[in-house]
């Protein structure tokens, strides 16, 4: 039985079983795309971390770049974490590579420097959208070569800081993540992507508002 909404993961390459574990546990049935296909009938897809060079050598001459671009015109849902986020974002640095643009930030890739490249923080503020039913309000945040969002435009809508920097935040109907929220068992933010993706059918939205 196809669940609501419609959920599934970018399956080429990084650790995107994780978020099939996480999603699993919010009660979400998750596909795995590989082909472009597959997109059809989604309404939101995750982009996991992993290794965006790779990731992107995978994709070439597949077309699913266009089909990702197409989707998102078509309403569908993205959240994109850490490799996920680069190359949703609208420019990349060090080194320079191609993107998707379909968020309005630029990022620089391995950021966070060779001697605490991965490490475990919480998020030193949330958006309230974010907060727990419980009122809880730190979240975890695991980081593994981590990119650091450097600009954000101003439909982007920060949602959590940790160290000075956005770690999380939407525009629209595409969520990015420099950490890896998969690797914990707080469900928030996996959450908070079904609701974007519920969207799908129900019209535009403004920028902010979900
Ligand atoms: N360092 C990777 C890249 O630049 C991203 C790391 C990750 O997804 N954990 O593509």
């Amino acid at each position: 039985m196809a669940s609501d909404p419609a959920i599934g993961v970018l399956a080429l390459q990084g650790d995107y079983a994780a978020h099939a574990r996480t999603l699993s546990a919010c009660g979400v049935e998750v596909r795995e795309v590989r082909k472009p296909v597959q997109l059809a009938e989604l309404d939101g897809l995750v982009l996991p971390g992993g290794e965006t060079t790779a990731l992107l050598k995978i994709m070439e001459n597949t077309g699913m770049e266009e089909a990702l671009v197409a989707f998102h015109a078509g309403g569908g849902a993205l959240f994109g974490t850490c490799a996920g986020m680069i190359l949703l974002a609208g420019k990349v640095c060090s080194p320079a590579q191609r993107s998707l643009g379909l968020v309005d930030i630029d990022v620089e890739r391995n950021a966070y420097g060779r001697q605490i490249d991965s490490f475990e923080s919480v998020a030193e503020w949330l958006a309230p959208d974010l907060a727990g039913e419980d009122g809880e309000t730190s979240l975890p945040l695991v980081f593994i070569r981590a990119p650091r969002l450097v600009r954000s435009g101003k439909d982007v809508q920060p949602l959590a800081r940790c160290r000075g920097d956005v770690v999380l935040a939407r525009q629209g109907r595409v969520l990015v993540a420099s950490f890896h929220p998969e690797m914990s068992s707080d469900l928030r933010v996996h959450r908070f992507f079904l609701k974007l993706a519920r969207q799908k059918n129900k019209g535009r939205l403004s920028p902010a508002g979900p």
